[in-house]
Formats: structure tokens, C-alpha cells, sequence
């Protein structure tokens, strides 16, 4: 089953920086600026700390 948006934009909670992440991980996703976690994998999509900005390739 293919999912509509596979990657995400995802906005660091603590430094605000948008980042494109896979909406599926198989490990944590950290912020490229501040090392935040900004998603955590669940086996399916990710858990998202940061606010999603924007889906991406839907
Ligand atoms: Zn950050």
C-alpha cells in the first residue's frame, strides 16, 4: 500500500528550524540544528514533535 505523502515538513519544537523528514522511520529523527527529536517511529508513521508544516510527493 503505497502512502499519499511519504515525507513531511516538520517544524522543530524547541528552535523553530522546518526539516523534510520520512513519514515512516525506522529510528528517532533528530533536529539537524539544536539535535531536538522532532519524530519517533512507531512501526508505522511517525509520532511528530514538532508541528507538521507541510506534506511533501502526495
Ligand atoms: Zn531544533
Amino acid at each position: 500500500m503505497r502512502a499519499p505523502s511519504p515525507f513531511w515538513v516538520v517544524k522543530c519544537p524547541d528552535c523553530s528550524t522546518e526539516q523534510t523528514v520520512f513519514s515512516r522511520p525506522a529510528s528517532a529523527v533528530s533536529c539537524s540544528v539544536c539535535g531536538a527529536t522532532v519524530a519517533t517511529p512507531t512501526g508505522g508513521q511517525a509520532k511528530l514533535r514538532g508541528e507538521l508544516v507541510r506534506s511533501l510527493g502526495g
